[in-house]
């Protein structure tokens, strides 16, 4: 069933869990999070970055079959715009009937980004859809090439507190070590960081970068306050890797109806072993 960011949230602080947040831009990616959810009977967040991935599919072609799974899914399912970038962006995602918008404003100065999320908070009630949003920065939009966290874009917990009380959002992506993509070299997380910005907010935090995270740095990012993580670059990887792997092992004609499956298997078995470790399931 389809149901809002906020609402899934609850679920997750009830439980002291965190929700998977799964990018997708394809049929065979919104069945590999929905099917991974079903077996292990756990809430989940389906995501499009349009921003990042419009170039593999529009949000306009992608989105009605993230509602349609969703809402047929056993479990609840959020359906959530990643990195909105601008008005424009998150009013398509609500208009096609998204439970949930990311407004990133992060690279824009302090006033303009609060005063641009706290339209969007208006807007989004309108449709009484949820809202997240960024202070600090991990990047404008998700890459693949990553890198290294940069200390002085950490979210300040005086600031991200001042954020909320102003903006009203529901959720607040923070800055704490994490980078998107793949790591250069082991991330260092500020977890300590965490739990002052999940106190003085009074709202759950959202991780973005979880590809490359250990299972224990993970626990403790959910111990600390932690209540949606953005993972899908490793997905994307060992998927292409399986994929690449059957081929090579193939022999005489391929195709492609195929190779869209072996990509099927491969995520959702690391959406199953990911939903696994966040919901602290064995
Ligand atoms: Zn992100």
């Amino acid at each position: 069933m389809l149901v809002t960011l906020k609402s899934v949230l609850g679920i997750a602080e009830a439980e002291n869990i965190a929700i998977g947040a799964f990018n997708l831009t394809t049929l065979e990616g919104i069945r590999a999070v929905i099917e991974a959810a079903e077996e292990l009977k756990q809430p989940v967040i389906l995501q499009f970055a349009n921003a990042a991935h419009k170039e593999y599919v529009s949000l306009e072609n992608i989105a009605p079959a993230m509602l349609a799974l969703g809402d047929k899914a056993s479990v609840p399912v959020c359906v959530h715009l990643d990195h909105g970038a601008d008005f424009e962006e998150v009013k398509r995602a609500l208009d096609l009937g998204f439970t949930s918008v990311m407004y990133d404003g992060s690279a824009l100065p302090y006033e303009i980004n609060a005063a641009n999320t706290r339209t969007v908070v208006d807007l989004a009630s309108q449709y009484s859809a949820s809202v997240e949003a960024e202070i600090g920065s991990m990047g404008a939009e998700i890459s693949e090439d990553g890198g290294e966290a940069d200390e002085s874009c950490y979210t300040d917990p005086v600031i991200a507190a001042k954020f909320v009380a102003e903006t009203g959002i529901d959720a607040l992506a923070c800055s704490f070590g994490t980078v998107h993509g793949i790591y250069k070299s082991a991330p260092k997380l500020d977890i300590d960081r965490i739990a002052r910005i999940r106190k003085v907010t009074g709202v759950p935090v959202v991780m973005h970068g979880g590809s490359g995270i250990s299972d224990e740095d993970f626990r403790k990012c959910i111990e600390n306050g932690v209540r949606k993580i953005n993972f899908y670059t490793y997905a994307a990887k060992y998927a292409g890797e399986y994929v690449k792997k059957k081929l090579e092992e193939s022999s005489g004609y391929v195709f492609y109806h195929d190779v869209a499956v072996w990509g099927l298997e491969s995520m959702k078995k690391t959406y199953i072993d990911t939903i696994k470790i966040f919901a602290n399931l064995k």
